[in-house]
């Protein structure tokens, strides 16, 4: 039976980021993807300024920089243009694809089309067969994880998502949120632009507002606001934010796997690199908490955030409206926009 120190199950930016971090020492790592291609995740593709300074991302590689931001509530609206990008925007598969290629100089072993379909004591089953022994075990599949399952930790913070991804000829570098309690109780519309296309998506934890009612809200919203998606492509997953922590004896979560997306945003691409970073610094027994307590706080402030939201009921439009005012006091801007980017 193949043995290494460490495997990592999926090659998502937790699963490669983690891969890359430890690629830097003598232990002996394989990246294993389900799938043929890494990347194909169904996203917006919106990366914050955090994560653009985190990783070096070749323009090639960037569909838009993004400075203008505009935030709706029903019935106001504050625009605003940043000096700098605020957001890029990816394509999931190139992003995945550049992000496979940094290994490529590595000692890290990769392979596609190998599912983990079981996990054993020390030891995981490749599709259904092939037995690999391992000292640690990290688990970067997702929000629908083996190894969170493995681990008997259940998923209960969980974001109902629709999405078009709508084909245009010409697109705006401008990014738009709409706050609509109406249709979207606590959460909101997210409209990213990309190179030929736009994203245009909604969340929703379905305690509050189920799937089903999320979907024909947001066609209701998209038919008032006369978004046409007769052309677009329809996606949905889930998004989870469950957090119970990372490490667990010998076996860590990282990303979406660990529940580290925003429930508030549904933003998880940061968050997931940062928990790949602090695993790799925990297996290689080097400084990992600093870190881990700033991530943890930036979710922390959003799900804060959320469940003021949650609480307040049928104030909720006019929290909406009061944080488009009080985003014109820049000082009340700043302590947003930090707190969300
Ligand atoms: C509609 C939608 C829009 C979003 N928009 C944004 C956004 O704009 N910005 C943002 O930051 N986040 C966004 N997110 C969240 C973001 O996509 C995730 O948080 C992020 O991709 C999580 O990264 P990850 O590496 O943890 O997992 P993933 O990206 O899900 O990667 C997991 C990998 O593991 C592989 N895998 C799974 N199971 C197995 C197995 N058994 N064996 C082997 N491999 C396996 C998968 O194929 C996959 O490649 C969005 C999510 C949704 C659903």
């Amino acid at each position: 039976m193949e043995y290494f120190d460490v495997i990592i199950v999926g090659a998502g930016p937790a699963g490669m980021w983690c891969a890359e971090k430890l690629s830097d020492t003598n232990l002996s790592v394989l990246l294993l993807e389900k799938n043929n291609e890494p990347g194909n995740k169904i996203c917006a593709g919106g990366i914050t300024r955090k994560g653009i300074l985190m990783l070096d991302i070749p323009d090639e590689i960037v569909e838009q920089k993004v400075n203008n931001f505009v935030l709706h509530s029903r019935h106001f609206k504050h625009a605003k243009e940043w000096p700098v990008p605020i957001t890029y925007t990816v394509n999931r598969l190139e992003f995945g694809n550049w992000q496979l290629q940094r290994l490529k100089n590595t000692d890290i072993q990769y392979r596609n089309n190998a599912r983990v379909t079981a996990i054993k004591e020390n030891q995981i089953i490749i599709n259904g067969r092939e037995a690999i022994g391992f000292k640690y075990l990290v688990g970067a599949d997702g929000p629908v994880s083996i190894v969170r399952k493995h681990l008997k930790l259940p998923v209960e913070k969980v974001l109902a998502t629709v999405q078009y991804y709508i084909p245009l000829e010409t697109v705006e570098p401008k990014m738009e949120l709409f706050l609509d309690h109406k249709y979207f109780h606590s959460w909101y519309v997210w409209l990213f632009p990309h190179k030929n296309r736009i994203a245009v998506g909604a969340c929703s934890n379905a305690k509050w507002l189920s799937g089903k009612k999320l979907k024909n809200n947001f066609h209701r919203w998209l038919k008032e606001k006369g978004i046409d998606v007769s052309n677009a492509e329809y996606q949905s997953f889930p998004i989870s934010y469950d957090y119970r922590g990372l490490k667990f004896n010998n076996t860590f979560l990282v990303g979406e796997a660990a529940g580290m997306a925003s429930g508030f945003t549904g933003e998880g691409i940061y968050q997931s690199l940062v928990s790949g970073e602090v695993v790799s610094n925990i297996i290689k027994g080097e400084p990992y908490e600093e870190l881990l307590a700033e991530i943890l706080q930036y979710n922390d402030y959003q799900h804060k955030f959320l469940e003021l939201l949650q609480k307040i009921g049928p104030l909720r439009g006019l929290a909406h409206d009061l944080i488009i005012l009080l985003l014109r006091n820049s000082f009340v801007n700043k302590r947003i926009t930090e707190g969300f980017s």
